[in-house]
């Protein structure tokens, strides 16, 4: 009986193609294919409905229902049965449809005779396309082998679109990818861009769907299994030492060698498929699943399944990753996620990233900032939305995507462009003034870096220096872990493209959210709070040590600034200036040249810190408040975690308070004090953080013209009022405030 079905079902996809084959307008096609299926299932109705917008489906083409109803039978996402098999994406087979849950009876169809209800999903790659429903008089549920032909059928409709076949007139028929969309996600980096798009992972397209000879399209997938197979097998001996990528390729290898895989590819190639279909047809089972797991693990695993079927259509379908597409002149990158490493490689030539997935505190989120490239992700359906070549707008200050823009849109964002480049035109012009307030006080202005990339910028954005150069991003953007040599060749060429400016370097600050993709991730339950920075620097100190020799190295007489991260407590900034003080001995040892001055500083990060004993301020030679990390654990809110990281303001009284005991205390004691966290680069921000006592801030390159202009127009004094009035008078936060000063003065 199985075999009676496959041969039936082979015949059925064999006249689609047919159809698909024939000349034909997109209307008549969809015409045909509900005829055919109908026929073949044995059922007097057979319907496709397609998106016309998000929200709305449209009746396109019917068998048996009243073909006037065609085009004027609408329905809302989760509206009737068939809104419902639209909404969840999963299938309804009833036999007595009528009294089914949320039926809705549509008199223009003429559909109450029909008692009989299967409606499937038409989906592509987990994106909702229609839904393909038959119907029939007698009273009977369909069976699983029906069931299967009709989602058969739907996955080579859902091709079909995607191909273009069924492309005619209004709404839901319009062609794909064509129509401007509006994509919604996070902010990663911000900035505003214009340019066309580039995939980093061109999409596979399938165009045939079906085949004849099973025998052959099953060797066909065995052999691409097999390659494949092999391919990870040979990874995973080169990776051996890798335990993350490793841990990846076992679950490639664990997907290429599952059975159950297999078999339901081999399946859906007896009834018809061609091997690519067949992959492509499990692909987007896994894609729909995907959407609706939430667990992260699960996610990560069906994600690896999705990657091994991407791996095996370009195997069989013979399509690259080099499409023979020329990158264009102003690229924005599309990816469901990136490598550190690999957007490195695309370096400053990307105009804008626009991930599907990522967090603000990925390594990818991390180097795009370096680069100052605007960057949203969490942005929706991008991968499958987006085409190469598309005239795409990144908005990177709210984190939207205008994807194929209309006119009036692109009017209005490069008039927002042209304003931005206007005001960079404004800080230009004072790039090479010292930043003196209005009232005559001195405010030096450093830059944060962390990429032989970044130094460029110490020209271009007029910094007095680097006040923080964090030097994990060389660890992390590398599979494994650098040389002695290298770094010090590395921190030597910062040094020489600073020009004798300042550079402060901010040993290793892994752990938390840094993990080093080559070693060992500890399973903490609160990494923030967990074996970070100094901490690990301290128990385990040989990187700690090969890094302070690379640094010794590096400087080869000249002045040298190290500070060391999120030290807690007095205690650990002794231990690790005794290992700078061993290192320099061990250096003298040796003959090496030792720096000119030797400054070793510390980051405030912990609020413990800032009541530290008076000798800890007198032996410190200079501070640096981490204020990312020091307001994350001064209001107790994740700094990675949406929900909460924006929930306190910076300006928030007590806060500021908090920071100028810090201020205070630093100035008794003489000691050198900056701040460096983001906070710095916001001119709001930067003016209460000055008018404080505050006068280093270090930043975002991008940041320095902004913050200078307005701290030029303000008298410090006036703003250190403002605050103080504030505070008087009970506010919780001095930003509304200073901004009807700011409003009122300037
Ligand atoms: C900070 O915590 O403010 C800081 C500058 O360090 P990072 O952002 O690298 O943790
Ligand atoms: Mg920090």
């Amino acid at each position: 009986m199985a075999d009676g079905f496959e041969s039936e079902s082979r015949k059925l996809l064999g006249r689609l193609r047919d159809t698909m084959a024939e000349e034909a307008a997109g209307q008549a096609r969809l015409d045909k294919i509900t005829h055919l299926t109908a026929d073949s299932m044995g059922t007097e109705v057979c319907s496709i409905y397609l998106f016309r917008d998000d929200e709305t489906l449209e009746l396109c083409a019917t068998e048996g229902l009243n073909p006037d109803a065609v085009h004027q039978t609408r329905m809302r996402l989760g509206e009737g049965l068939v809104g419902r098999v639209a909404r969840f994406g999963k299938i309804v087979n009833t036999a007595d449809a009528p009294q089914a849950k949320g039926f809705r009876y549509m008199p223009e169809t003429g559909e109450e005779i029909y008692s009989s209800f299967l409606g499937v999903p038409i989906q592509r790659l987990g994106e909702k396309l229609g839904v393909l429903v038959v119907q029939s008089k007698e009273a009977r549920e369909f069976t699983p082998d029906e069931i299967y032909a009709l989602e058969v059928v739907a996955m080579v409709l859902a091709e079909m679109t995607e191909l273009g076949v069924f492309v005619g007139e209004g709404a839901a028929l319009t062609a794909r990818h064509t129509q401007p969309a509006l994509l919604r996600g996070t902010t990663g980096q911000e900035g505003t861009a214009e340019g066309h798009v580039w995939l980093h992972e061109p999409r596979v397209v399938v165009t045939n769907l079906v085949a004849d000879d099973p025998e052959r399209e099953r060797e066909r997938l065995t052999e691409a299994v097999e390659a494949l197979r092999i391919s990870v097998d040979e990874l995973l001996a080169d990776a051996s030492g890798d335990s993350e990528q490793a841990q990846v390729l076992q679950a490639y290898r664990m997907f290429a060698n599952s059975k159950g895989w297999m078999r339901r590819m081999e399946e859906d190639i007896s009834r018809g498929l061609s091997a690519e279909a067949a992959v492509e047809k499990e692909q987007s089972q896994a894609r729909a699943r995907m959407n609706q797991v939430t667990d992260a693990y699960l996610r990560e695993r069906l994600q690896d399944l999705d990657d091994l079927s991407n791996r095996l259509l370009r195997n069989l379908t013979g399509q690259g990753r080099e499409t023979g597409a020329d990158m264009p002149d102003d690229p924005i990158l599309i990816a469901r996620n990136i490598g550190p490493g690999e957007l490195l490689d695309y370096g400053r030539k990307l105009r804008g990233i626009v991930l599907e997935e990522g967090s603000v505190g990925s390594h990818a989120a991390i180097v795009a900032r370096a680069l100052a490239i605007p960057l949203v992700i969490h942005a929706g359906r991008i991968t499958n939305e987006a085409l190469n070549g598309d005239h795409i707008m990144v908005d990177g200050d709210q984190g939207v995507v205008h994807l194929r823009p209309d006119d009036t849109v692109v009017s209005a964002f490069r008039e927002k462009i042209a304003m931005q480049a206007k005001a960079l035109e404004r800080y230009a012009s004072i790039r090479d003034t010292p930043c003196v307030a209005a009232c005559g006080t001195r405010v030096e202005l450093h830059m944060n870096a962390g990429l032989m990339a970044d130094l460029p910028s110490l020209t271009s954005s007029g910094a007095e220096g680097v006040g923080l150069f964090r030097t994990e991003l060389q660890f992390l953007v590398r599979n494994q872990m650098p040389r002695r040599t290298e770094l010090a060749a590395l921190y030597a060429r910062v040094l020489d493209a600073a020009l004798g400016r300042r550079v402060v370097f901010r040993t290793l600050d892994i752990g938390s959210d840094k993990v080093l993709p080559y070693m060992k991730p500890n399973d903490e339950p609160n990494p923030a709070l967990g074996w970070r920075a100094i901490r690990v620097g301290l128990d385990k100190p040989g990187v700690l040590r090969m890094q302070l020799q690379a640094l010794l190295r590096a400087a080869d007489g000249r002045p040298l600034s190290v500070m060391f991260p999120f030290v807690a407590q007095f205690e650990e900034f002794r231990k690790a200036r005794a290992e700078m003080e061993k290192a320099l001995e061990r250096e003298k040892i040796l003959g090496h040249a030792i720096p000119e001055t030797l400054e070793v500083g510390a980051m405030l990060e912990t609020p413990s810190l800032a009541f530290a004993p008076q000798q800890f301020f007198e032996e410190v030679q200079f501070l640096s408040i981490g204020g990312n990390d020091l307001k994350q654990f001064f209001f107790a809110a994740d700094r990675e975690n949406e929900r909460v990281r924006r929930r306190y303001d910076t300006l928030n009284v007590s806060f500021l308070t908090f920071l100028e005991g810090i201020v205070d205390r630093c100035r008794d004691t003489g000691t050198r004090l900056s701040f460096c966290g983001e906070d710095a680069g916001r001119p709001i921000e930067a003016i209460c953080l000055a008018a404080i006592g505050l006068h280093s801030l270090s930043m975002r390159p991008a940041s320095i013209g902004p913050v200078k202009h307005l701290l030029m127009r303000v008298k410090l004094g006036e703003v250190r009022a403002v605050i103080d009035e504030a505070r008087d008078q009970g506010h919780q936060s001095v930003r509304g405030p200073v901004m009807n000063f700011l409003r009122d003065k300037i």
